[in-house]
């Protein structure tokens, strides 16, 4: 007896000892354990592999949990230094391997991924909670923050203090053991409701294709359309047919320019639909499950709805503020929509068309309109807007701004061959940051455009820490022999994510939490919505927009077209956009927990609001992901906000010149480099003086 059981003990150190030893080298051989001895320590993507991750993510919680004990059981009475300086210096390996992880699964995912996020996903909200829900580490940061007048703290510090603090009380500290028990529970069934949303969302969007058997169902196309399609049908395994898919690059100039109407019907219908098909991908269910977890959260935390917790600490504070802008703009936007819906009736009656302008005919005649009012076309404009130009004329703007340069390296590791990297400079030549960009489309990335960081600035206790950022969009891509050609929409959006980039590599804050972009949501979109206004300026224009062949300049003519049609379909665009704020808004004004049917729901909420059937709400539910799977809920009206924050800003360069220095340097000083250090409407009027108007954003919209 005692033989077996000495036998089972011996087996079992040696099993031990193995587990131990196969730790060691799954440890060592695990890049997010060691530095990442990379040019700039950016992350060696050719050295992870899948299973890295969760091993990272597990010891990256313990070791934050060790950390967090430490200043716990700290037998010193509680300063600002060994509480919230110590936390916010914590969790380094898990920012680590968070940063990477969460960035390649939006931007180059695959099903392994998705599987370690869903396992990943209830670990880090229990960690997140742990943290929040822990009585003696708030007991220390109540203790700080109580005597916070005394402490003699900068401006930062105190900002510092006041949000983790805020962060605390937000995330349940002052509740009752139950109702943080109920909160775990409410947290990390939204933590997966989220990433379901957006995985359903991603399927639905590489589920569908429009096939195109014959030449015949090509009619209306331009040549570069066709080719593209060509070559998605190649990449699909319909070689010798044409392939659209619900990607924007393939669906819009499908919308504007095929004569098919049906076909138009068709890939809209797929594109509106996504997400609300009764199939294992709709996200009808799921919305309505957000929704009302989202009030029950709110409830427990004091609050009559989600869009009060979450705009308490924006810069429109309260839900009425934002409808009263959204409000303000309604009108005027939709009377401008309801005049452009009948100028194309008008235009379709002209043809002998003997049919209502429906939704799918939209983008279509608005083309056609545009061709007969301005003599303007997509077409026409596209050869001025190469990719490669286009960039380097937003790093040309840049340059001119702030004296900052920017140069390629080759050298760097990559996650995938598409990706370009480039190291910024100041003008004395002395390192910013990396700036990553993956501009092209394919199924392993998420829709969209967005700018996301590696790696944050900060520069805790001295020790710099330089930025690296990346920007990852879905623009077109080379065709045949061609370059990648963007349309003006794309051209815009290059400068607008550029923009978020400069705010993450400017940065010039002590703490990663204040860094950057860790702003609120209204604000965050005022260093990107302003570089869009120098896309559009002749002077600039004639910089970059050069003809991919000749190199010909973009003719005055050209210049003045796209000048004179600046108002064109701004009453869609406006109309449409807007509908999908009120749409949020209304969603997460519900004060009662409970769950909805989910189509009337949206219908009535713009229905309310006069939204006309010629008219899509940008996001129907079931694919608004911005406030479904990202950080936009009562949020998306946020552009709108920040867009009188652009016009008003713009303004200052417009009073004095395009590249005045001493207004650029102004904002460089308060804006960009000051992220969330202090309160956004006090960096704002520090930059211009005074309280932005709303005059500058109706006079560009032409709602005046
Ligand atoms: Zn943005």
């Amino acid at each position: 007896m005692n033989k077996i059981i000495l036998f089972l003990v011996f087996v079992c150190l040696v099993l031990l000892s193995y587990s131990n030893q196969s730790d060691e080298i799954a440890t060592k051989k695990n890049p997010f354990f060691s530095e990442f001895n990379t040019p700039f320590n950016v992350p060696p993507f050719n050295k992870i592999k899948e299973e890295h991750y969760l091993p990272a993510f597990k010891q990256g919680i313990i070791q934050q949990q060790k950390e967090i004990e430490a200043i716990v059981n700290n037998s010193n009475a509680p300063t600002f230094e060994n509480t919230i300086e110590a936390m916010e210096s914590s969790g380094i390996l898990l920012t680590k391997v968070r940063n990477v992880f969460y960035n390649l699964t939006s931007a180059h995912t695959n099903d392994e991924l998705q599987k370690i996020s869903k396992k990943v996903a209830p670990l880090l909200s229990k960690h997140n909670d742990d943290i929040k829900l822990n009585a003696g580490l708030f007991k220390r940061v109540k203790a700080v923050y109580n005597q916070k007048e005394k402490l003699g703290l900068s401006s930062e510090q105190n900002r510092l203090l006041e949000k983790t603090y805020k962060e605390f009380v937000r995330g349940g500290a002052n509740l009752s053991p139950e109702k943080q028990a109920k909160l775990r529970e409410i947290n990390k069934e939204l933590a997966l409701l989220s990433l379901k949303f957006g995985e359903n969302i991603l399927k639905e969007n590489n589920a569908f294709e429009l096939v195109i058997e014959k030449e015949e169902g090509l009619v209306g196309l331009p040549q570069s359309v066709i080719i593209g399609a060509a070559e998605a049908a190649k990449e699909r395994d319909h070689e010798g047919k044409w392939v659209f898919t619900l990607h924007k690059p393939s669906m819009i100039p499908f919308l504007q320019y095929s004569e098919k109407r049906e076909l138009r019907e068709k890939i809209f219908k797929a594109y509106i639909n996504r997400g609300n098909n009764n199939n294992q991908l709709d996200n009808k269910a799921i919305v309505s499950k957000t929704v009302a977890l989202r009030v029950e959260k709110a409830n427990l935390l004091g609050y009559n709805n989600h869009a009060e917790f979450v705009l308490e600490k924006n810069m429109a504070k309260k839900p009425e503020n934002v409808y009263k802008l959204l409000n303000q703009l309604w009108k005027p936007a939709l009377a401008i929509a309801k005049k452009e819906a009948t100028e194309l009736q008008t235009m379709i009656n002209k043809e002998g068309k003997n049919f209502k302008l429906e939704a799918w005919d939209w983008w279509y005649y608005a083309e056609k309109l545009k061709k007969a009012k301005y003599d303007l076309d997509d077409k026409a404009l596209r050869p001025y807007f190469k990719l490669e130009n286009v960039r380097d004329g937003v790093f040309a703007v840049a340059n001119k701004l702030y004296g900052i340069t920017f140069e390629e390296i080759t050298n760097m590791p990559k996650y995938h061959q598409e990706v370009k990297v480039f190291e910024l400079k100041e003008a004395d030549g002395s390192h910013i940051g990396i700036l990553y960009v993956d501009y092209f489309p394919r199924a392993s990335k998420r829709g969209g455009a967005w700018m996301n960081s590696y790696r944050k600035q900060s520069k805790q206790g001295g020790q710099e820490v330089f930025p690296v950022i990346t920007n990852v969009c879905n623009f077109s891509k080379p065709t045949g022999d061609k370059p990648a050609l963007l349309s003006f929409e794309e051209v815009t959006t290059l400068f607008h994510e550029f923009g978020h980039a400069l705010h993450g590599l400017l940065s010039n804050s002590t703490y990663r939490k204040l860094s950057g972009t860790s702003v609120s949501r209204d604000f965050v979109e005022l260093p990107s919505q302003i570089m869009e206004n120098w896309a559009a300026e002749p002077e600039v224009l004639k910089t970059y927009a050069r003809h991919f062949e000749t190199g010909e300049v973009i003719p005055q003519s050209l210049i003045d077209k796209l000048k004179k049609s600046s108002h064109f379909n701004q009453g869609f665009a406006t109309v449409e956009y807007l509908a999908a704020s009120f749409l949020d808004m209304d969603w997460h004004t519900l004060t009662e927990a409970k769950e909805l049917d989910v189509e009337k729901f949206e219908t009535d909420s713009l229905n309310k609001i006069g939204l006309i059937p010629e008219i899509v709400v940008r996001y129907k539910s079931p694919y608004f992901r911005h406030i479904f799977s990202g950080g936009y809920s009562s949020g998306y009206y946020s552009y709108i906000w920040a867009e009188v924050l652009d016009a008003d800003a713009f303004d200052a360069f417009k009073e004095t010149s395009l590249f005045d220095q001493k207004t650029a340097q102004a904002f460089r000083k308060n804006i960009l480099e000051r992220g969330g250090t202090e309160e956004p409407m006090t960096l704002y009027k520090r930059f211009r003086g005074a309280e932005p108007k709303i005059d500058a954003l109706l006079k560009r919209k032409g709602l005046n």
